[in-house]
């Protein structure tokens, strides 16, 4: 899709820093960290939104996301939780209209929130 930003981010005309990836999706840090790790994970194919999904959609992408998290969570002991949070719409604060799924680790320390 041309003029997305996430689509330049698979292509690698956008740099970004790769967390994980394979023929589905593609998992990197957000730009904008609101706690360390913070990954955003996209399906390949361009969709606006969770609206577009079809079932087979919807079955590479979610059947990724716990793997994806645990794999983030294995990354540092002080992971505790994590929240996943996918917006949908301008009216649900989505900014980047490529659908995305916010991994945001949660850390034993909890002054971390913003
Ligand atoms: P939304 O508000 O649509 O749910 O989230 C979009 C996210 O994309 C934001 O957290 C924002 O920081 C992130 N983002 C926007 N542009 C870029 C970019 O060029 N690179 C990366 N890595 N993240 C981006
Ligand atoms: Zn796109």
């Amino acid at each position: 899709m041309e003029n997305c930003i996430f689509c330049k981010i698979i292509t690698g005309e956008i740099p970004s820093t790769t967390v994980y990836e394979d023929e589905c999706v593609k998992a990197f840090l957000d730009i904008s960290q609101t706690t360390p790790g913070h990954t955003l994970v996209i399906p390949k194919k361009h969709v606006a939104d969770l609206f577009e999904y079809d079932t087979s959609l919807a079955a590479d992408v979610f059947t990724r996301i716990p793997k994806i998290a645990r794999a983030i969570k294995a990354s540092d002991d002080s992971i505790v939780g994590m929240n996943v949070v996918n917006n949908n719409g301008a009216v649900a604060y989505q900014s980047v209209f490529h659908s995305h799924f916010h991994l945001i680790p949660r850390y034993s320390k909890r002054d971390d929130f913003k």
